[in-house]
């Protein structure tokens, strides 16, 4: 593999996304010295048409359209819910819906599944997800009297299937996990999980928050029963920004979700002495939803589906093999390892580099303009955002890091973890 600058802007140059790119603020800015933004599965750059469209909102609809805007605003979540499902999670119309957050609507649905099989006591999950995700199990666990079996991840490869084969019996109501894990960014199959809880007869309630936008989640095709996700993160949505959930459309007249709001009650304006759920998937809404932050969803939503979520995922793919390369290349005689999947298929759109000064190495990279992160113990995460980050973008991060190794500014750096990030 050629590993020159040269190679990497002729990639650019190749790069049939390349156009998305100025469609995002602060990627006009070509000096050596440009901030290099590698934290797109944090939170997301914003798009351009962004602001404009919040303050369409804002002005013509709240402004002036006030309490009569509300015909469109009740549409929202499932208007974009379709462009989602459509465009990023090959999932069919009336399976998706935009509202409350990921750690609400996981709450949603994880109880929804559990209540639609009963008898059985255990859920499952992964020892090494996100906190939130296992935080949310164990609350459920404790308020129903089940029991949480955690099933152990490796930190850099990701889950075992036969690992958790071997969690799943008949006691299993819901399995839940990360399609792409957020520290190391190992994928795992959904469709061969969704048939393995299958035989077993557990629902899988997946969380997609570091795949949605960077890696196709293909539920339909998969056969998936239950799915969340951030929209803050690859679809740039916002800081915030209002999460989606995904029920199969087979399953939502059986499943019945925890909060009993209005908005997710049958004919709501009827204000009915009874809850009574809506059909389809309105019955998974709640309250009033977030209509301004709606509003910057629609356009990272339609971004990343007009890009085109195979497209995105195969620039991702090699975004990663660039750095993975580079790494191995320039950083593995200063003690840098690669802690992600080497095999594309089996990544997503980030990648882990392990170093004992990791927590130092991000800080000095801040301070010279690369924006990665830091997650436990001791990982560099970099994530290469497909939309909008460029193989040249990735070279000159690598090489500011190789500098920061072979002059040992890092050292400087306090080892006490000071900052949020
Ligand atoms: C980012 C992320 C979340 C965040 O949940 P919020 O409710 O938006 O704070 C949850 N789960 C996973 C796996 C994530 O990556």
């Amino acid at each position: 593999m050629d590993l020159s600058r040269a190679a990497a802007l002729a990639l650019d140059d190749a790069d049939p996304l390349a156009g998305f790119r100025s469609r995002f603020t602060g990627t006009d800015d070509d000096g050596p010295d440009r901030l290099l933004y590698l934290d797109g599965n944090s939170l997301g750059r914003l798009p351009v048409a962004t602001p404009a469209a919040v303050a369409r909102v804002v002005e013509e609809e709240w402004g002036r359209g006030l309490v009569g805007s509300w015909g469109g605003w009740v549409e929202q979540s499932r208007r974009i819910g379709d462009v989602l499902a459509d465009g990023v999670l090959g999932a069919r119309p009336g399976e998706v819906l935009v509202g409350d957050t990921t750690s609400v609507d996981l709450y949603k649905l994880l109880v929804a599944g559990a209540d639609a099989r009963p008898g059985r006591d255990v859920l499952v999950c992964c020892a090494d997800d996100f906190p939130t995700d296992r935080y949310i199990v164990a609350g459920v666990a404790q308020a129903r009297g089940m029991t949480v079996r955690e099933v152990e991840a490796h930190l850099d490869t990701g889950l075992d299937l036969a690992v958790l084969a071997a969690a799943l019996d008949e006691r299993v109501a819901v399995v839940v996990l990360s399609q792409v894990a957020y520290r190391s960014g190992a994928l795992v199959d959904i469709a061969e999980v969704t048939a393995l809880a299958r035989e077993s007869g557990a629902l899988v309630l997946w969380d997609l928050s570091h795949g949605a936008g960077a890696v196709p989640a293909r539920l339909t095709a998969a056969g998936a029963d239950l799915a969340v996700g951030c929209t803050y993160k690859y679809l740039n949505g916002g800081p915030g920004a209002p999460a989606f959930l995904y029920v199969r459309r087979e399953l939502q007249e059986q499943l019945r979700q925890p909060i009993w709001g209005w908005f997710g009650a049958r004919d709501q304006f009827a204000m009915g002495a009874a809850y009574d759920p809506a059909e389809g998937v309105d019955r998974f809404a709640v309250g009033t939803p977030p209509v301004l932050a709606m509003a910057a969803v629609e356009v990272g939503a339609r971004l990343s589906a007009e890009a085109g979520i195979e497209r995105l995922a195969a620039k991702g793919q090699a975004l990663t093999e660039l750095v993975i390369a580079l790494a191995d290349r320039w950083l593995a005689g200063s003690g840098v390892t690669v802690a992600s999947p080497r095999a594309a298929a089996r990544r997503g759109s980030h990648v882990s580099l392990a170093h004992p000064q990791a927590w130092q190495l991000t800080q000095a990279l801040i301070d010279r303009g690369v924006v990665p992160d830091f997650r436990t113990p001791d990982r560099l995460r970099l994530g290469p955002a497909p939309l909008y980050t460029r193989f040249v973008d990735v070279w000159d991060a690598m090489d500011r890091l190789r500098t920061v190794l072979t002059e040992r500014s890092h050292e400087a750096y306090p080892t006490e973890r000071t900052r949020v990030t």
